[in-house]
């Protein structure tokens, strides 16, 4: 976000309006759903548990803006010229804007850009953050990012499943156009008879974009927001003292503090919503709330990340949910870490111990 300010007053102060979904039901796949004057909403299939992206079609003079993109498969590629051939019939795409370098976000952009010659618009970091996974999938198996898995308690098989990440990223990616339009925080973009104030926010993914159409009050929120899930914030082993749960959580307050709580949100994944201050204030309770079982448990006994896991997440997990769990619980750590009021230790066999901070 360009504005920072903390809003904690600004919250308490803001009569609750609560979480309500204009539109009960998602639109199906080919199928094409107009959430508000000149702004289409379509949904992309994803093979993991969260089972769909959102995309949004900006009218932008004789065609439509795109944002986001869905994964590099054969079964999005396809989905995205029956939308074409279908519903946009006649209407060409004028540009693709991607909000953040996730997979579901950024994968077909390559293909999209090239396959119907637009430029792609993103911000700059999700742009080399993608190029950075893409050119050199490996990197994340160096030994110093398995070690400090380790020191963290994780075992050997989800280590192994982390480090190997950027392959598997490869896979849901297509290569990037080599130029782009950089979008920057502060800045306007005009897209059709709309201007959006452009507004960027970290945590989720580093410089995502969500784009405000302040005289609507609509808000393409991508995933900082969503409705109902959580967005995972996580620590990854390139930074390891990061604090990814530290900035979430300033842009979700500088969010509430600057754009009106009847702001219509668009996001990511699942219903278009009203009620964003509301949505905020849970999420930010939500992760207080696990910040508080972490400092209980450190009450107890010293623990690693890997101890704090079932803390956090109690029930059985694979070693895919289980390297998320982890790097989420990490973010939580760090958190306090941050605050002071965690401290970590290390013992003789380079493992590392959360304690409480001595006051
Ligand atoms: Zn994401």
């Amino acid at each position: 976000m360009s504005i920072s300010r903390p809003a904690s007053a600004e919250l308490a102060a803001t009569p609750a309006r609560p979480i309500t979904f204009p539109l009960d039901t998602p639109p199906t796949s080919g199928e094409i759903i107009e959430v508000a004057p000149g702004i289409l909403w379509a949904r992309l299939a994803l093979p993991f548990r969260l089972n769909h992206v959102n995309i949004f079609l900006i009218e932008d003079g004789d065609g439509y803006a795109a944002v986001d993109t869905g994964i590099a498969d054969e079964r999005t590629k396809e989905a995205w010229q029956a939308l074409l051939a279908g519903p946009l019939k006649g209407k060409r795409l004028t540009r693709l804007i991607v909000t953040h370098h996730h997979p579901d976000h950024i994968g077909l952009a390559g293909w999209l850009c090239s396959q119907f010659d637009i430029p792609l618009l993103t911000s700059q970091t999700g742009f080399l953050a993608c190029n950075n996974i893409s050119l050199s999938p490996n990197a994340l198996g160096a030994d110093a990012f398995r070690a400090f898995y380790r020191a963290h308690g994780m075992d050997q098989q989800t280590a192994e499943m982390v480090s190997t990440q950027g392959n598997y990223y490869l896979r849901m990616v297509t290569p990037l156009p080599l130029t782009f339009f950089r979008l920057v925080a502060g800045e306007k973009l005009k897209i059709g008879a709309r201007v959006f104030d452009i507004l960027s926010g970290d945590g989720h993914a580093p410089e995502q974009i969500m784009l405000y159409d302040a005289s609507a009050k609509l808000l393409l929120a991508a995933d900082q927001v969503l409705a109902r899930i959580t967005p995972n914030v996580s620590v990854w082993a390139v930074e390891p003292d990061g604090d990814p749960l530290g900035l979430y959580t300033r842009s979700l307050r500088a969010i509430a503090a600057s754009l009106p709580e009847d702001t219509y949100v668009l996001p990511g994944h699942e219903l278009p919503f009203y009620g964003l201050h509301t949505r905020i204030a849970e999420i930010l309770a939500h992760h207080e709330e696990r910040c508080e079982l972490i400092l209980s448990a450190v009450r107890e006994r010293a623990m690693t990340v890997a101890d704090l896991v079932p803390v956090l997440f109690p029930r059985q997990l694979d070693p895919h949910q289980m390297s998320f769990a982890f790097s989420e619980t990490h973010a939580h750590v760090n958190l306090l870490i941050h605050r002071e009021n965690l401290v970590q230790e290390q013992d003789a066999d380079g493992i590392s111990r959360l304690v409480l901070a001595r006051r």
